[in-house]
């Protein structure tokens, strides 16, 4: 049965880095459409938790072509990062099909083969904009079938309603479970697990500063010199003010990891036992790449080879927005303009080659 839709340019995913995307291919008049599974815009920012915050402010976290507009509080708000990108997607009609869920990409003479919940689509080239949301990481612990008491990650962590006076264990040491501890500990007994102290940023570096780092380290990289920048990554712990508050608190204690679950709590490597009734996961995201299952391009770790964001192994398919592997802070909404002002470049380049080729 052949294709019944074609598009010089599939992009599959429809959050920030998909957008960002998108701009640049339509400022190059190219042929392109935007799958994205959610009903409504917005990625993975639709399923944070309701006090999430940025760690940048504002204008350190546009998109291409047009400066977020400044929330009420300088640091801002996940419905003001939504809203945002709403009036993004709106701003510069990008071609978006939602809700469309490419399930499948496969090789075929004529292109590229993507199956989605609204049709199959015909391609030159692909770009897997998926983000991370969907692969939440837990790793594995000693007696975890036992435990009787909530699991939950911090994808799917929306408020600390339901907690009140219990007994919370928040794993994890970055950004997620310091902003998550900050808010739990005010109405439950939380303990904070990580596998080692924490990195908090010192009050004055936030996102911006991470953000220039990361440029001078990619500046470095490209001109082949040593990396210039001090320590502090985007994992590193930002104090947005929810995070300072919960350090004048002193409720930013952290403990190693427990040796293992027991039906109703953990027992430590003390041997001491400790009742706990949930468990918070804050332990991060795998890339959300099954889509791509059908064009073997995975490695052993479960990325892709890319040459920047092109896949080495198939070279109609770009990766953006995935994180250092794909370009530095490219999982970031002002991280991303980069790689993906790159990726349309390299785009137009190769649809170009093709013209050139079928003309003469
Ligand atoms: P997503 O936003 O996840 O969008 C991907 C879209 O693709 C989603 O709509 C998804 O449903 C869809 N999709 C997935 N699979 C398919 C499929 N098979 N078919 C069709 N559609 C599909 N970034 C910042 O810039 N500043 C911050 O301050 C910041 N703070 C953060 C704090 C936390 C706690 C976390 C977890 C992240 C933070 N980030 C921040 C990072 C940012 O939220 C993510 O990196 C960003 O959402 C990634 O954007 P994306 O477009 O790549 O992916």
């Amino acid at each position: 049965m052949l294709p019944s839709l074609k598009a010089d340019v599939c992009v599959i995913g429809g959050g920030q880095s998909a957008l960002a995307v998108a701009y640049f291919l339509r400022r190059g008049s190219i042929d392109y459409v935007v799958l994205d599974d959610q009903p409504m815009p917005g990625g993975a920012w639709q399923h944070t938790w309701n006090s999430l915050r940025l760690f940048s402010p504002a204008q350190w976290s546009s998109l291409p072509g047009w400066l977020m507009p400044p929330d009420t509080e300088e640091y801002p708000s996940r419905d003001h990062v939504i809203q945002y990108l709403a009036e993004y997607e709106r701003r510069y009609q990008f071609h978006v099909h939602r809700p469309a869920r490419v399930s499948s990409v496969r090789r075929s003479d004529a292109g590229l083969l993507v199956e989605s919940s609204q049709g199959r689509w015909l391609a030159k080239a692909v770009v897997s904009a998926t983000g991370t949301w969907r692969k939440p990481y837990i790793p594995e612990y000693p007696g975890q079938s036992l435990f009787q008491g909530r699991q939950l990650h911090s994808a799917n962590y929306r408020n600390s309603n339901d907690l009140q006076c219990k007994n919370v264990l928040v794993i994890g040491g970055g950004n997620s479970g310091a902003q998550i501890l900050a808010e739990v500990s005010q109405v439950c007994n939380a303990t904070w697990v990580t596998l080692e102290e924490p990195l908090f940023l010192p009050d004055e570096v936030d996102g911006r500063v991470l953000f220039e780092r990361a440029t001078a380290r990619w500046k470095a990289r490209s001109e082949g010199r040593p990396d210039p920048a001090p320590i502090g990554g985007l994992g590193d712990i930002v104090m947005v003010p929810s995070v300072k508050e919960a350090r004048a608190r002193g409720a930013l204690h952290t403990v190693r990891p427990f040796s293992r679950f027991e039906r109703d709590g953990v027992v430590w490597p003390d041997g001491s036992f400790s009742p706990v009734d949930v468990v918070i996961w804050c332990t991060g995201f795998r890339p959300a790449l099954d889509h791509l299952d059908a064009l073997e391009v995975h490695e052993s770790n479960g990325l892709v080879a890319t040459d920047g964001t092109r896949a080495k192994r198939e070279q109609r398919l770009w990766l953006v927005g995935y994180g250092e592997w794909t370009g530095f802070a490219s999982a970031t909404l002002i991280g991303v303009m980069r790689s993906a002002r790159e990726t349309a470049n390299q785009i137009a380049q190769f649809l170009s080659t093709i013209r050139e080729g079928s003309a003469s």
